[in-house]
């Protein structure tokens, strides 16, 4: 599919979840191809995925979505180093990692996700965050641009809070 989606010479391929349900050596094979044909062919990817490790293998910049909406965005390496919204900081914190010493346990994000045909108009993120404010309970969060390309949907980070 990768083969037939290439043979058109896209600009942009989407790949929504390439690596899914494939066992670690396959899934480093089918991201080498990619990486492979797309420099060839100068073609842009946008991955789609839930695997943090692919994320930091493959891609360039990074864009967080919670619940249908961004929350961040910025260069890989940045966000992998300081992630700035609580849900990307939930995320990161979640998964396994050989470096790091002792056997504690694994943090996870408390709650449920909200049901995305019924958002609220306020931050969704706000039952399950543990920086939440009042501003949050009230108003979608406003964006804010930093100059090293980051962009983050979260009121702390906002003057108007
Ligand atoms: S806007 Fe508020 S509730 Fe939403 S992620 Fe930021 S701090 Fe948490």
């Amino acid at each position: 599919m990768i083969a037939m989606a290439l043979s058109c010479n896209p600009e942009i391929l989407i790949a929504d979840e390439p690596t899914s349900a494939l066992d670690v050596t396959i899934q480093a094979q089918i991201l080498d191809l990619m990486k492979d044909l797309t420099n060839r062919l100068g073609t842009a990817v946008i991955l789609i995925t839930h695997s943090l490790g692919v994320v930091a293998g493959t891609c360039d910049t990074i864009c967080v979505m919670y619940a249908g909406r961004f929350v961040e965005r910025g260069p890989t390496d940045l966000i992998f180093e300081n992630p700035m919204h609580p849900y990307t900081q939930g995320l990161i914190k979640s998964v396994p990692r050989l470096d790091k010493k002792g056997h504690g346990r694994l943090t996870s994000i408390r709650g449920q996700p909200p049901n995305v045909i019924d958002l609220p108009d306020c931050c969704p993120f706000y039952p399950r965050c543990d920086k939440a404010m009042d501003i949050c309970k009230r108003k979608y969060p406003a964006w804010k641009t930093f100059d090293n390309g980051r962009t983050v949907g979260c009121w702390l980070y906002s003057e108007e809070k």
